[in-house]
């Protein structure tokens, strides 16, 4: 039923009830109920399903269970109608029969009747939970979190609501969506198929989704044709080659074997809507002559690409006429090609993986180039597919403030003709940022691309995290303003170090969040919640602040945290770098901490600030040999201690002599990184010791000061290639950088 039509039938709707007086009918009052939930016999798996579902968070709401009776049982009495049957065209004789794939839905009331219906797919179960939502106030904020708020009676005398979504296809790629069918069914997402009531089996068809992905290799693969026939891969360098490499596409042979295996695919797997037809995920295309050729004349790779998928478009068109052949605009294929056109049953499926997240399209330079892809492919194809990003993948956790962004990014791919969505996420591990709320509010917004964020927030806050939601709102704040302050930008791999994250931010995150623990610490399960938000906090407070993070105790939240949510895997690729390293890498940071030696303030008559410096030169494979044999060829002064300014390449070093003033007593930290050596002396004790000729190394010594001066002396010398002296410094008042100018004094004569 296309929307107009609804329309109709809602004014006619409402004209009757004006007609009748707007007369006021009750669905339940104390614990009873005179209603009946209604389908037909033939109804299928899912409209069955949708009764269950409305008769279980009924009963959640009310305590009454309503009967599920047949059409014809259900004559009599007040009735919840469920799917599109002719109960529904008896009762609105204007409503036509939506098609089943159509997710679209409706309900409304007809005088104490309530229809539910939409396409019989997932329509109409998507209209029973959106009437729950909407009348009701049921949330399904996670797959272990729901809401059925109790009433002691619910009335009504108008009803009506019509959607539809904003994207046919909405596949929100994260752990709690993909491996929950019924949660995702919950949040209209259509990747997933739903489990039957049959144990066991799925409810065929109730997804509209993708086959595969980077389906070329599979189709022709290096096992099955590489030996006999090494001419249908790319050739690199002159060579055939089948490892990291894509298929030689103007060969008519790979053609053919493409066809006819996409032919058969669709035969057998007959569920899906789009099949793909994708380059592997390499960027090492043919180099032949005739490939080269097709490249020149339409305007690049996506155009040798579209040339042959449209092929194999054309080849399946007459006897699949309702399915569609996809393939990527994907990194050497991202931009739109020139004098081609993609067929009407091909789908682009293009990919924003380069872009800036927390920013919108239009206002960063960064995206300029994909929003110049985005335009192009939309001005050609007749159906983009989006395969978009929306958390870190270096490391799940960290803060990635694109609540804005979400929506400003989908209601780009929509205004671009996309037709689905693919949103990556975490889809490996538990460990996103507010892991539960990104995948409602994304859900939300695949629906409908115009709904609004805050008030998504603000639902989910206050229902997921009680008391403590003013205080998330506080931090979620504090991100937007810190975060996204000028001039940062950040696509899905940025790291602990991303300049972001500051001091400022780490402090002030950690304070909010206290408060907001404090405001949920008589629920142990809420407190749960409010812990896990935190988790990034505490794990950039350890790299950052450690001597903070120890003192308030990030290291042992952190490391509950990954317990209590089952967390280990915590980046999409390196899976070294997990929870467990992290908890052994804070341990290790505590104990030498604790055992930091302690070094007394010297008293010294200071005044001037700087570095006192003597420079060598000369052959040398030590600091050692450098004070014994090289030749000093310039002293003087400087603000700090650097080896930036220095022009010689190779074969020279520096002594570096200062007092360093403590302003507070406690564990500071310094952490050298030297190419070549560096010998480190504090109070003429030797600290870190990296001497010799070689590539970079980093050390970190952990000293206990009394607040006053200390003697600071540094050996430095490069022998050849390479030449790095970084030195980083951190103390208990919170200090972390560069040695501070402020703080270096020239020694006293
Ligand atoms: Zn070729
Ligand atoms: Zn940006």
């Amino acid at each position: 039923m296309k929307a107009h039509q609804i329309l109709i039938s809602a004014l006619l709707g409402a004209a009757s009830l004006i007609l009748t007086g707007c007369q006021q009918h009750t669905l339940f009052k104390n614990g009873s109920s005179d209603y009946s939930i209604v389908i037909a016999p033939e109804a299928p798996e899912s409209e069955q399903y949708a009764a269950v579902e409305l008769q279980n968070w009924i009963e959640q709401v009310s305590g009454v269970k309503l009967p599920i009776k047949d059409l014809k049982d259900g004559q009599k009495g007040k009735r919840l109608i469920v799917g599109f049957n002719p109960m529904t065209e008896e009762l609105i004789p204007s409503a036509q029969k939506p098609a089943d794939r159509d997710d679209s839905f409706t309900w409304c009331n007809k005088e104490g009747d309530i229809l539910l219906w939409g396409g019989s797919k997932r329509g109409t179960l998507y209209s029973v939970y959106s009437f729950l939502e909407k009348e009701l106030g049921c949330r399904w904020y996670s797959s272990k979190v729901s809401v059925a708020p109790k009433r002691d009676a619910w009335h009504f005398s108008k009803l009506f609501n019509h959607e539809e979504p904003s994207l046919m296809i909405r596949d929100n790629c994260v752990l709690d969506v993909r491996t929950q069918p019924v949660f995702s069914a919950r949040m209209r997402n259509n990747f997933v198929k739903l489990p039957s009531l049959q144990e066991g089996k799925t409810i065929p068809g109730s997804a509209e989704n993708y086959w595969g992905v980077h389906a070329m290799g599979y189709f022709v693969s290096p096992n099955e044709y590489y030996a006999t026939h090494p001419e249908y891969f790319s050739l690199i360098d002159g060579k055939r080659q089948s490892d990291y490499a894509q298929l030689c596409l103007s060969n008519p042979e790979v053609l053919q074997i493409c066809i006819d295996k996409m032919k058969n695919k669709m035969r057998e797997e007959p569920d899906y809507l789009i099949y793909s037809m994708e380059q592997n995920d390499n960027t090492r295309p043919c180099q032949c002559e005739a490939c080269q050729a097709l490249v020149e004349k339409y305007g690049g790779e996506s155009g040798i690409m579209l040339w042959f998928v449209n092929q194999v478009a054309d080849a399946v068109k007459d006897e699949f006429p309702d399915k569609y052949v996809g393939t990527f605009a994907y990194q050497y294929t991202r931009h739109a090609p020139k004098d081609i056109v993609p067929r009407e049953n091909v789908v682009i499926r293009l990919c924003s993986i380069e872009c800036c997240m927390i920013h919108d399209y239009d206002g960063c330079e960064q995206n300029k180039p994909f929003v110049q892809d985005l335009k192009d492919w939309s001005a050609i194809a007749p159906h983009l597919y989006i395969w978009d990003y929306v958390t870190d993948f270096l490391l799940y956790c960290l803060p990635t403030p694109n609540w804005k962004t979400m929506k400003t990014h989908l209601q780009d791919y929509v205004n671009g003709h996309a037709i689905g969505i693919l949103e990556e996420g975490d889809y490996q591990t538990p460990s996103c940022e507010f892991r539960e709320m990104r995948a409602w509010i994304l859900s939300k917004l695949m629906w409908n691309c115009n709904a609004d964020v805050d008030s998504l927030i603000q639902d989910f806050t206050e229902g997921y995290y009680g008391a403590a939601a003013p205080k998330i709102l506080e931090y979620l704040d504090l991100e937007e303003r810190i975060l996204r302050r000028e001039g940062m930008h950040t696509n899905c791999y940025a790291s602990t170090a991303h300049a972001m994250y500051s001091p400022e931010f780490i402090r002030e995150g950690r304070r909010i969040m206290a408060e907001a623990r404090a405001a949920v610490a008589d629920n142990p399960e809420l407190l749960k919640r409010v812990e896990k938000e935190e988790l990034p906090l505490c794990l950039l407070q350890m790299e950052h602040l450690p001597l903070e993070g120890i003192e308030s105790g990030a290291d042992t939240m952190f490391q509950r945290v990954v317990q209590q949510e089952g967390i280990n895997q915590m980046t999409e690729f390196r899976p070294t770098f997990n929870a467990a390293y992290y908890i052994e890498s804070f341990k290790k940071m505590a104990e030498n901490i604790r055992e930091a030696p302690f070094f007394p303030a010297t008293k010294v008559d200071a005044k001037e600030n700087g570095v006192a410096y003597v420079r060598y030169e000369g052959p040398f494979k030590s600091t050692g040999e450098m004070l014994a044999n090289g030749k000093i060829v310039k002293q003087g002064t400087m603000p700090t201690v650097t080896i930036e300014e220095d022009e010689s390449i190779d074969h020279f070093g520096y002594v570096f002599d200062t007092w360093l003033k403590v302003e507070q007593e406690g564990v500071h930290q310094i952490r050298i990184t030297t190419d070549d050596g560096t010998v480190v002396n504090l109070d003429d004790k030797e600290i870190i010791n990296r001497d010799g000729s070689h590539s970079p190394e980093m050390e970190t010594a952990l000293v206990n000061l009394e607040k006053g001066f200390h003697k600071l002396s540094i050996r430095y010398f490069e022998d050849h290639e390479g030449q790095i002296l970084d030195i980083q410094f951190a103390t208990p008042d919170g200090y972390k950088g560069t040695l501070p100018e402020e703080r270096l004094f020239l020694p006293t004569k």
